[in-house]
């Protein structure tokens, strides 16, 4: 089973890049993300919690995130593989991942991450932000921040899995299909071993 984790700042492409990825190898695409936003715009206790943090561009407490993550893994027991998109971002999500693929015998197979420079970022969140509606794509200074968490509490999380040898980077600009390819052949070496 493959259990992949697309990693890189807010903005970087996961979503996107995950879309194409769950079609092509037929696996799960778990992104905590739209899992947040599904929560909110049904207006759930958790949407709720969620949204204080969301749009401040501040990270959601681990406890409810991890909760939130191991209740959609473990509803899904048959697949054949996982994407997970914007999980995990902190070191303690990383381990609390690490515990629950290892209960089903499992682990992470690699990280994979897009790299994208810091103006650039901010300008495809703001021009993402005059089309999504999302608050957090709304401020530069929100956006400021978001880049600021990332490389304070979520960038370790790389360092965390290139010590189990496990992370690659990938350029992550260039147009859609283009770096679409670069990581179809990250995945084709995986699936090769
Ligand atoms: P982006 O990658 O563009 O920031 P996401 O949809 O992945 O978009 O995340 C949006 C927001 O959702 C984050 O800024 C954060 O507030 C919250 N969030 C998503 N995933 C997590 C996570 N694993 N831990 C904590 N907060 C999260």
């Amino acid at each position: 089973m493959i259990n992949l984790i697309l990693f890189g700042p807010p903005g970087s492409g996961k979503g996107t890049q995950a879309a194409k990825l769950v079609e092509k190898y037929n696996l799960l695409h778990i992104s905590t993300g739209d899992l947040f936003r599904y929560e909110m715009s049904n207006n759930t206790d958790l949407g709720k919690e969620a949204k204080r943090f969301m749009d401040n561009g501040e990270l959601v407490p681990d406890s409810v995130t991890i909760a939130m993550l191991a209740k959609k893994v473990e509803a899904n027991p048959d697949v054949q593989g996982i994407i997970f998109d914007g999980f995990p971002r902190t070191k303690a999500q990383a381990a609390a991942l690490d515990e629950l693929l290892a209960e089903r015998g499992e682990e992470v197979t690699r990280l994979i991450m897009l790299e994208v420079p810091d103006e650039e970022i901010v300008q495809r969140l703001l021009e993402r932000g005059k089309v999504s509606g999302r608050a957090d794509d709304q401020s530069e200074h929100t956006i400021q921040r978001r880049i600021r968490v990332y490389r304070d509490n979520t960038s370790p999380v790389y360092h965390y899995y290139d010590e189990q040898d496990k992370a690659v980077k990938v350029n992550g600009v260039g147009d859609i299909q283009t770096i679409s390819q670069r990581l179809s052949a990250e995945m084709d070496r995986l699936i090769a071993v």
